[in-house]
């Protein structure tokens, strides 16, 4: 089997304790991973440079208030499956 770049760049990252512990809670905390730029693609197994993109949607609601919704997806840089997405919302008055 052959090793891609990105796992032999990654083995010798993985060398580095702090990058260790970092990649270690990256599996936990999906934000540290985004920090990092990488993250596990689950579509190729491995782990992959992420793609953000960021849309931002304004949404009418009740008593004519505004929602902002942000829509963060990172996609993978391999086969641009999507490896996270989040929504956050903010009302505005
Ligand atoms: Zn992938």
């Amino acid at each position: 089997m052959e090793k891609s770049n990105f796992d032999k760049y990654l083995k010798e990252q993985l060398k580095d304790p702090v990058f260790e512990t970092r990649f270690n809670q990256a599996g936990k905390e999906w934000d540290t991973a985004l920090q990092i730029c990488t993250s596990y693609c689950s579509h190729c197994k491995t782990i992959t440079n992420l793609n953000t993109s960021t849309t931002m949607t304004l949404v009418p609601e009740k008593a004519g208030k505004m929602k902002l919704v942000t829509s963060k997806t990172s996609h993978c840089a391999s086969c641009a499956a999507i490896v996270y997405s989040e929504n956050e919302e903010r009302f505005r008055n």
